[in-house]
């Protein structure tokens, strides 16, 4: 970064926008990335065979002269994410595709909102207008509605209406991220130095061993350069781009794909370039070494409802943001509703950075570890292996089911009343095994107890793939064998009546209870 703060101007040169291609699944992304990357004249030139690297530049005429634009082939806004979770940025501006026959649908909403956390402006693709049905104006009013306003009613977003399957106006489009490019970005890098940049996928090849795709960011890389990438190290022994010509030396904002590395880095892993083989290795090792390390040091100083006043204090945040997850969607606008009136002064601000129904995924908590934010789920739970992913990033994750509980915890911990005011106390989970419909005792949960205790009497819900399908249940009878019992224990048997009729084999019985925390 020293070295940085001493190039003078005269040493950035003018670089290549980065582009991700975002959007609705089966709206075309992957369908617009072909069309964009076979209007690449040079792909022509050099016998049209592309092969995949996760990158690739094309150029574009914008009035006499041509400029080339770098795309990251790997579409949609899970990657983008996933790299800045890694402390990689990489994108400078992404194409949001929405299908005109189908228009703004939740992932469109979720790309955009991670677009909009990472600060990076927005072309809108409105594709498939070659179909009936299409209604580009439509898609316009939707995403006004979300603060991307067309050019064309004073707004400052670019629309343009293609058709990724016919080809058609993919020059406009291209046209479009470079004028946004050029309004909105001061895209500059220094060629002239060491090379560094990013990691954007890598491989094992059986032949080859690891090839491994970098974005060179700033400076210039050449072959023989001893190189570090995440904890990976080596020698560029051969580069190649795209359409496998072979490269010596490769400049900002250009993928290529790289030989020589002796381990695999990961997708959005940095790189540099070492001084010598040796230096490359111990940078390598301390890095592995200071990975382990800043996970552990993640973990205690992340974001939570608990420790917000502490960090406030700290300085290291001023903005409590949240990801609101729920089971349907007006649940989610009124707990959003119900938490935007809080008032909280003028200490901290209040963000809502993302926002929708469904369980709590993987992508929730990269979004929440590159924000620190807390994630809320109003009747959801955190799909498989996400709980523990948000353990190890140390990412807040809290429960409710009813609204208020919610507010009030959130209100405490902005206010900095330290603890929140309801606990919900896990008791016991319990998982169905086999239904049982009778006339007289109505649906008989026949169940296995997976952990803690289910009593009779306490409080009930029924998660279904990871949503509340029920929340407001009681164990109203318990037996073991023939006997009505008041308790049973983890991986012990029972026959459980909720009361309820939508049971179904493969449900989990979670038990709980509130428990009121002291103020002190
Ligand atoms: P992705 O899930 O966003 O990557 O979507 P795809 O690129 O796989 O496209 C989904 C489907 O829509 C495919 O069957 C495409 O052929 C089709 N499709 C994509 N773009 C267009 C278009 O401009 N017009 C029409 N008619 N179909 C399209």
């Amino acid at each position: 970064e020293a070295e940085e703060a001493a190039w003078s101007d005269e040493d950035l040169e003018a670089r290549p926008p980065v582009v991700t291609v975002m959007g609705h699944v089966d709206h075309g992304k992957t369908k617009l990335l072909d069309a964009i990357r076979s209007t690449d004249v040079v792909a022509g030139e050099a016998g049209g065979i592309t092969q995949s690297i996760g990158a690739y530049q094309v150029r574009v005429s914008v009035g006499d002269e041509r400029r080339p634009i770098t795309f990251i082939d790997t579409p949609g806004h899970e990657a983008f994410t996933a790299m800045r979770a890694r402390g990689a940025e990489v994108t400078d501006i992404a194409i949001l595709v929405v299908a005109a026959d189908d228009g703004v649908m939740p992932q469109t909403i979720e790309a955009l909102n991670h677009a909009q956390a990472a600060n990076v402006p927005i072309v809108v693709a409105v594709n498939k207008i070659d179909k009936e049905g299409a209604n580009p104006d439509k898609i316009r009013g939707q995403l006004t509605e979300y603060g991307l306003v067309p050019e064309e009613y004073g707004g400052d977003t670019m629309f343009v209406d293609i058709s990724a399957k016919q080809r058609l106006h993919i020059d406009e489009l291209l046209e479009a991220v470079v004028l946004t490019a050029d309004a909105a970005l001061d895209l500059r890098a220094n060629p002239h130095s060491d090379a560094r940049g990013v990691t954007i996928e890598a491989k094992l090849d059986k032949g080859r061993g690891a090839t491994t795709t970098v974005l060179v960011q700033q400076g210039t890389l050449r072959v023989g350069d001893p190189i570090v990438a995440g904890s990976a190290y080596g020698r560029v022994r051969a580069m190649f781009d795209e359409h496998g010509q072979v490269l010596e030396e490769v400049g900002p904002a250009r993928p290529a794909l790289v030989l020589g590395l002796t381990s695999v880095p990961s997708a959005g892993d940095s790189f540099i370039v070492a001084p010598d083989d040796r230096t490359a290795r111990q940078i390598a090792d301390k890095r592995e070494a200071a990975e382990r390390a800043a996970l552990l040091a993640k973990r205690r100083k992340r974001v939570s409802l608990e420790n917000l006043t502490d960090v406030l204090k700290e300085g290291k945040v001023d903005t409590l943001n949240l990801i609101l997850k729920g089971d349907s969607s007006g649940a989610v606008e009124a707990l959003e509703d119900s938490l935007l009136k809080i008032d909280v002064g003028d200490e901290v601000a209040l963000r809502i950075i993302h926002r929708g129904v469904g369980a709590i995924t993987q992508n929730d908590v990269n979004l929440a570890t590159v924000d620190s934010a807390v994630i809320i789920g109003f009747n959801v739970r955190p799909a498989e292996r996400v709980a523990e992913m948000a353990d190890r990033e140390g990412v807040d994750m809290k429960f409710y089911s009813v609204i208020y509980a919610a507010i009030e915890d959130v209100e405490a911990s902005m206010k900095g009343m330290l603890k929140p005011v309801y606990e919900e106390v896990a008791l016991g989970t319990a998982e169905i095994r086999q239904v049982f419909h009778s006339s007289k005792f109505g649906s008989i949960a026949g169940s296995i107890v997976r952990s803690g205790i289910i009593r009779r009497g306490t409080k009930a819900r029924l998660v279904r793939g990871g949503v509340v399908v029920a929340g407001e249940l009681t164990i109203e009878t318990l037996r073991r064998e023939k006997d009505d019992v008041t308790e049973v224990r983890e991986g012990y048997e029972c026959g459980i009546n909720l009361g309820f009729r939508d049971i179904a084999e493969g449900d989990v019985i979670e038990t709980w209870e509130m428990r009121e925390k002291p103020r002190d």
